[in-house]
């Protein structure tokens, strides 16, 4: 059967292997999967399928969800191949985006997506040093108070499955560059909510993160690396009820800390990573400023302590955006959340069900009755052993096995 046939594929058991379900293990069950869909957790003597996937000594986990990346070209191809089956897109440009779509609706073997669409930033500002790398022109900004509305609206009409919005004078960088204000910035957030949905906000210092927070975003895009871990400022974040998605691997790539070497030369993943991507990851950027992986790993144990949501996301772009790749970058990612205090069940479902609740994504991120089959079995135990995520025996989106 091609990719492309949409038609209803077998149904089909997984008997023998740890179940975690997007928040726990469970042991001892076989998950059955028709139509697409999980259609239960049975025992295994009632696990009556006309294939039975022999899931042992290997574990069941609901498709991988990265919460902050940028797909362009063959990027969904690539995540899926590590076991990420949703990513979602941090900022793009419209004729991209319904691309990736289509793409991502009419194939299995391609991860699916939701969507920003562009984000909010001014003139000259965060993204705009990769006009000619990552946008071949100049994308829509917003020019003040008087046109955020409008801004937000043309996004809402694009189809943005919610909101971006840029809050960053460079401080962590060292690269001083014009920012929203709050006030623009509060309006951006008001108008998404008005629309039923969501705020998230890209910030890289700490100043910038708490304007973004005042401002009345849902969630931060980045951890602030640019001092040490502030009581204050962390409290703040917690009272706000904000999620925050680090992007360990980001930012220690942008402070020249960290490459994506490890993961990249590791005998599981490398030959499934393309030679260009693989020579992005083994690269790091060299920004200067104060900004660290220290401060961005401090600031994470910090706010993971404070009891703060934590969310998995790679900030993978493209090639030439150095450090990370689609798909094996959110395994490093998961690696480094567990270096900052989570728990390997709790850095799983930060990849998981944390991500489909609060990006609203009901229909994945659980192995449960009714969700879509998207699913990843790997050897080993994942849940005491973070490392073994990258050991991917098969991974199914929308119940048809990649590959199939
Ligand atoms: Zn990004």
């Amino acid at each position: 059967m091609s990719a492309t046939d949409r038609a209803p594929h077998a149904p089909f058991a997984v008997t023998g292997a740890r179940v975690f379900d997007g928040e726990r293990v469970v042991e001892g069950v076989a998950v059955l999967v028709a139509d697409g869909r999980v259609a239960g957790l049975v025992s295994p003597a009632e696990a009556h399928a006309p294939e039975v996937v022999d899931g042992r000594g290997g574990t069941l986990l609901p498709g991988l969800i990265d919460a902050h990346a940028h797909p362009t070209g063959d990027a969904l191809a690539l995540a899926i191949r590590f076991g990420v089956t949703t990513e979602l897109d941090m900022f793009t440009v419209p004729e991209r985006l319904g691309d990736q779509r289509e793409r991502a609706a009419a194939r299995d073997d391609l991860a699916d997506l939701r969507s920003a669409s562009t984000g909010a930033t001014v003139l000259g500002g965060h993204p705009s040093q990769l006009i000619g790398l990552s946008f071949r022109e100049q994308f829509p900004v917003v020019t003040g108070p008087a046109d955020a509305a409008r801004f937000v609206r043309e996004r809402v009409a694009e189809g943005a499955d919610f909101i971006k919005l840029l809050i960053d004078d460079g401080t962590a960088t060292g690269h001083p560059s014009p920012t929203l204000t709050e006030e623009t910035a509060r309006i951006v957030v008001a108008t998404a909510h008005e629309h039923g949905l969501l705020a998230v906000a890209h910030a890289t210092g700490e100043q910038n993160a708490l304007s973004a927070v005042r401002a009345g975003a849902d969630g931060l895009m980045h951890v602030p690396m640019d001092r040490p871990p502030e009581e204050k400022a962390v409290a703040e974040i917690r009272d706000a009820g904000v999620f925050v998605v680090p992007t360990l691997v980001t930012m220690g790539s942008m402070a020249g800390d960290l490459t994506g070497q490890d993961v990249a030369d590791d005998p599981r993943a490398r030959p499934l990573i393309p030679a260009d991507w693989h020579a992005n990851l083994c690269r790091c950027w060299q920004f200067g400023g104060p900004g660290s992986l220290r401060n961005a790993r401090d600031v994470t144990a910090a706010l993971h302590r404070a009891g703060v949501p934590l969310l998995a996301g790679t900030d993978a772009a493209d090639v030439g955006v150095l450090g990370t790749a689609h798909g094996v970058s959110l395994h490093q990612e998961l690696r480094l959340l567990v270096e900052c205090g989570l728990s390997p069940v709790a850095a799983l479902a930060a990849a998981t069900s944390v991500p489909a609740d609060r990006f609203r994504l009901a229909d994945r991120g659980r192995i449960a009755p009714g969700l879509q089959a998207d699913l990843l079995l790997v050897d080993g135990d994942p849940t005491t052993d973070i490392t073994r995520t990258l050991s991917v025996r098969e991974v199914w989106r929308r119940g048809r096995r990649l590959g199939d």
